[in-house]
């Protein structure tokens, strides 16, 4: 079992964790212009970088969403913060 730390709650069981999304990407606009091709790729096609990666994540019990910065090949968590005009 793995632990990620909520910047709220502190440490909790990567259970109680839920992705988001890559933090970063950027909504295409205006919407009503937007291909559904375009617009699903937006949605899910995303960019699993192998190493370093930067991404929003849930706390499912607080309800928080927050940065966290992980390394996808060895799964240590770098950093974790709480998004901005959201700080704990
Ligand atoms: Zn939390």
């Amino acid at each position: 079992m793995q632990i990620f730390t909520c910047p709220f709650c502190g440490p909790r069981e990567e259970t109680e964790f839920h992705f988001g999304a890559e933090a970063g990407k950027a909504r295409p606009e205006p919407a009503p212009e937007i291909s559904d091709a375009a617009w699903a790729d937006y949605l899910y096609m995303n960019e699993a970088p192998r190493g370093r990666a930067r991404e929003i994540w849930v706390h499912l019990t607080c309800g928080e969403f927050f940065v966290m910065e992980r390394d996808t090949v060895t799964r240590e968590v770098l950093t974790v913060a709480a998004l901005p005009g959201r700080e704990a």
